[in-house]
């Protein structure tokens, strides 16, 4: 077993305690509480440093630039630690999981965010086996890549969406396997992963504040109430769209929004309604209508993902033509190119 692991405590239910409003983050509480747990300083486990956040954040108040503090946290320690846990709430931890991988560039260490569904305080919690989990895979796996360690799933960080409010298996990769099975053995499925990083210098890409959004598709959408969500300033749009990728190819009048839109530059990217499954905008006359209004497809990123590379490459200084170019390419994990299906899991007939 190897080295020291960080912890950046962000906030989140697994450090909150009960206080007559409910339960709520206290400063300095959750390192007390690990130092009175033994497990926590078992000779089985790394040694580890718990940095806590001045702001212990639920995790629905959190914003870009929280990421970013996160990011450059990890990159002033890189050298110091063997890998990182980012302790944070479940709400939007799928969001900061899918945005680190994007704005660590060259990373080579584990980073692994977990929580918990019920606090580390309480006697049924899942915070003590999330976090000892986490701990584990830092001391003995080499994991070249952010990912999401929850109720004894590994998951690609930029694979992964919440999927249940309450139970202890919260989040899910629904097109992409498991990085790891964790039982009885821990194994980390090797060829799963990212290649390791070559590069020894871990750098943060800085955001900026760019505006993009999101827009569930539903039947009776009306042209109107997308061109006032597509107004300016907004730069990019994640188009939840139905099944393979479609959209209503019978509404004229929404496609001229849409096309307008991409005319002024903005870049919309078709992602599915559905948990599983890839968009195919060739696959039907409505998608392909979209596509010809200018929507570019995501493949099958999740919606955490596709709003997060968004973010990134607007930060990134990319031209519109560029970022329209590298939405249906693989950067780091979070899409499934054409090549690998053909090549591998999903080839069909
Ligand atoms: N509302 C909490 C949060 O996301 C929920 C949790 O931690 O599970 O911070």
């Amino acid at each position: 077993m190897s080295g020291q692991v960080c912890i950046l405590y962000t906030g989140g239910t697994i450090g909150m305690r009960p206080t007559p409003q409910g339960y709520a983050p206290q400063p300095g509480y959750l390192h007390e509480l690990m130092a009175t747990m033994p497990e926590f300083t078992h000779a089985d486990l790394p040694r580890y440093t718990l940095i806590e956040y001045p702001e212990l954040l639920d995790s629905a108040n959190m914003r870009p630039w929280h990421w970013q503090r996160i990011a450059e946290d990890i990159v002033a320690r890189y050298a110091e630690y063997d890998g990182f846990i980012v302790l944070h709430g479940t709400d939007t931890m799928a969001y900061t999981a899918s945005a680190l991988p994007f704005m660590l560039e060259g990373l080579g260490k584990p980073v692994v965010l977990t929580g918990s569904q019920i606090p580390l305080c309480r006697v049924r919690s899942d915070a003590r086996d999330n976090l000892i989990t986490a701990l584990t895979l830092i001391a003995h796996e080499p994991i070249p890549e952010v990912c999401l360690c929850f109720g004894n799933r590994l998951l690609r960080g930029c694979r992964a969406t919440k999927v249940d409010a309450a139970g202890f298996q919260a989040f899910d990769s629904p097109n992409y396997p498991d990085l790891g099975s964790i039982g009885v053995t821990i194994r980390v499925h090797k060829d799963a992963l990212l290649p390791a990083q070559p590069a020894p210098v871990l750098k943060v890409q800085p955001l900026s504040d760019a505006n993009v959004g999101a827009l569930r598709l539903f039947p009776g959408i009306q042209a109107e109430f997308v061109a006032n969500v597509l107004r300016s300033p907004v730069q990019g749009l994640v188009l939840e769209t139905y099944g393979m990728g479609n959209g209503p190819s019978s509404d004229t009048a929404l496609l001229d929004v849409l096309r307008a839109a991409h005319d002024r530059g903005v870049v919309m990217v078709n992602c599915t309604q559905c948990l599983r499954g890839q968009v195919d905008q060739g696959g039907y006359a409505a998608g392909a209508a979209l596509a010809a209004a200018g929507v570019v497809s995501g493949m099958d990123m999740t919606v955490e993902a596709a709003l997060t590379k968004l973010i990134y490459l607007f930060s990134t200084g990319c031209s519109v033509q560029e970022i329209r170019q590298r939405i249906p390419v693989n950067m780091r994990g979070e899409l499934t190119g054409p090549y690998e299906r053909l090549g591998g899991r999903s080839t069909g007939i």
